[in-house]
């Protein structure tokens, strides 16, 4: 299924420059919504996940209804100040600005086999945190999922070697 015209792409948002693709409209389509989920299943289902986890806030949207299709748990990456238990933290810079991730320290054991999922890959940089707080733990990434994947930002070459799987690039 080609996904690409339920993404609608709007100019200057959130600052001027960047051309945002805006996810809501294949969201707000449970047929697509469903196959997107399905697809990226396919496409992972035999890298012998643990658990999935997944970014703040789209990452939620996409990584919790994976891990549930793959049978497994989910674990929110927050922004820093919002989990209630004992974090660790990273900082990183984003395509537009800059941002501290969190990961409750009891969420992943060490060797846990983990697949991080995100609405969208730009730089890199959001997942590179995610994977770094992971490792913290012990964890062992087997890759990322993502509906999106803006190519020529190169993104990929930060995931460390990771599988990646995007439905739709750019
Ligand atoms: P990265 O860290 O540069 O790879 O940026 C990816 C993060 O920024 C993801 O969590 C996305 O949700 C968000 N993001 C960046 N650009 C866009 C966009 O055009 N549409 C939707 N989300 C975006």
């Amino acid at each position: 299924m080609d996904f690409k015209p339920y993404i609608r792409v709007i100019p200057d948002f959130p600052v001027p420059g960047i051309r945002f693709k805006d996810i809501t409209t294949l969201l707000n389509n449970g047929e697509v919504y469903r196959a997107a989920i399905d697809e990226l299943k396919e496409r992972v289902k035999d890298w012998e996940i643990d658990i999935v986890a997944g970014p703040e806030a789209r990452g939620f949207v996409i990584g919790a209804p994976l891990a549930l299709a793959l049978g497994v748990g989910f674990v929110p990456i927050r922004k820093s100040g919002k989990l209630p238990g004992e974090t660790v933290e990273a900082g990183y810079d984003l395509e537009y600005g800059k941002d501290t991730l969190a990961v409750h320290k009891d969420a992943i054991k060490p060797g846990q086999r983990v697949l991080i999922a995100d609405d969208l890959l730009a730089t890199g940089g959001t997942i590179a945190t995610t994977i770094k707080l992971i490792e913290q733990l012990g964890g062992e990434i087997v890759g990322a999922s993502f509906l999106i994947e803006l190519s020529y930002l190169d993104g990929r070459d930060k995931l460390k070697g990771a599988r990646v799987e995007s439905l739709v690039q750019y």
